[in-house]
């Protein structure tokens, strides 16, 4: 679990501020879940048989009343449940986004935490593949907005309940042919989540998940028509994809469409985004049964992607660092800040006394673009020194209003 120090704040502004542009472009609006829930929750949603619930979940017993909760892993489950307990299904269909940390007791690595942060983004109601492709759409278009490039999208369909169940068993009589050659999860994983194995990420593996049955041979035909039409609604949006025939996702919920953004420049962590279409988790979790899909992206990731490809971020410096010295001079300081923030200016009123000297070192330091420098002789005559910090220039004695004036047009020039 990381801390997020003041100079790596920006970046994280700079993201979370272009994700709300971008979302509101879209029309999708926040929602904001607990970060604890019932345990049971992910259990039935996620499915007992993932890595996430079999040992990735923070879980404890309230003392309180000896309830099992748990830290959320991931934000689909708790949204329906939100959606659901608050009626917002009942005959409408919803977009929404919410941002906000995950917790998943995971191998601490780069890329991997046990903390992290996702921008999860849910379209409730809507059976697609229409909306399928709009999120789509929507990531792609926020890579261009984040500058970043090289990001490709995989896609692949998991069918329904039904043609799942028959491949899974063509899929466990192949690798119940082949138990030799599995490693302990993927035995482990043989009859209760054996789709999962092709998912290994063991190069030991690759050879005989190249050659296993393929589920696009069991899909029926609305299965095989969604992902079809899906794929022209994409090529018309010109977005490039390729198929993925071996992309399952970790979580049970998921039926026909599932993707993923992917780079080759984070390593071994390089899905940035994962999503897919969960028409049956909203009458599971206990609503009225509606179809729906979402994606949600890792933040951790796609920052450390910006910061890869030499992203600039703008300044958080203050416009203005003020300095003052002298009693009078104080007390037209506190005057002067209060007048220039209210002109829209953000300033930096100094504390703790000292020479003129190490004030304006603190100036300097603080990046602010201007020094205010108030003395008794400019309190006396209810003005301000102005000096350019970043660039040249003479130190010059205006009113507080030229002042303001003067630094909002060096903002905007
Ligand atoms: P992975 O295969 O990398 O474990 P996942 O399939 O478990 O990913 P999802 O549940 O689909 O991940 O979460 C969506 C996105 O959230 C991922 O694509 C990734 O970018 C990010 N993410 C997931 N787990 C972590 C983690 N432990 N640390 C940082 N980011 C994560
Ligand atoms: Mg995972």
């Amino acid at each position: 679990m990381n801390d997020v120090l003041p100079d790596q704040a920006p970046l994280w502004e700079f993201f979370e501020d272009t994700a709300r542009g971008w979302l509101a472009r879209y029309g999708y609006r926040n929602i904001r879940m607990p970060i604890l829930e019932k345990t049971e929750l992910f259990v039935r949603s996620i499915g007992e048989v993932t890595d996430i619930v079999e040992k990735e979940m923070y879980t404890f017993v309230d003392q309180l009343n000896g309830e099992s909760l748990t830290l959320r892993p991931e934000g689909t489950a708790s949204c329906v449940r939100a959606m659901i307990e608050h009626n917002l299904l009942y005959n409408s269909a919803q977009r929404v986004f919410y941002m906000g940390p995950m917790f998943r007791h995971e191998r601490p690595q780069k890329g991997r935490y046990r903390q992290f942060h996702q921008v999860g983004v849910e379209a409730l109601g809507f059976a697609g593949p229409d909306v399928d492709v709009e999120h789509m759409v929507m990531g792609s278009s926020l890579w261009a907005r984040l500058g970043l490039d090289g990001l490709q999208l995989e896609i692949n369909t998991l069918g329904n309940a039904a043609s799942r169940g028959r491949y899974r068993a063509r899929l466990i009589a192949y690798l119940e042919g082949h138990l030799a050659q599995l490693d302990d999860d993927a035995r482990r994983r043989l009859h209760s989540n054996p789709l999962r194995v092709l998912d290994s990420k063991n190069p030991a593996m690759r050879d005989i998940i190249a050659s296993a049955p393929k589920l696009a041979d069991d899909l029926d035909d609305d299965s095989r028509r969604h992902f079809e039409e899906l794929q022209g609604l994409l090529k018309n949006a010109g977005i490039g994809f390729v198929i993925n025939e071996r992309l399952v996702r970790g979580l049970d919920y998921y039926n026909d469409v599932v993707y993923e953004w992917t780079t080759t420049r984070l390593g071994a962590q390089g899905t940035v985004c994962a999503g897919g279409r969960y028409d049956g988790l909203i009458g599971q979790i206990g609503g009225k049964p509606a179809p729906a899909c979402g994606f949600a992206m890792g933040v951790e990731r796609l920052l450390a992607l910006l910061g890869e490809s030499g992203t600039s971020v703008p300044s958080r410096a203050a416009d203005a660092y003020l300095v003052h010295s002298g009693d009078s001079a104080s007390r037209f300081a506190w005057n002067v800040a209060e007048l220039l923030r209210g002109r829209g200016l953000a300033v930096v009123l100094h504390c703790g006394g000292g020479s003129f000297k190490s004030q304006m070192k603190r100036a300097d330091a603080s990046g602010a673009r201007f020094a205010v420098i108030i003395g008794d002789d400019e309190a006396g005559r209810q003005i301000v020194s102005l000096k350019p910090m970043r660039e040249a220039g003479e130190q010059v004695q205006l009113d507080v209003e030229q002042a303001a004036a003067m630094i909002l047009k060096s903002n905007n020039p």
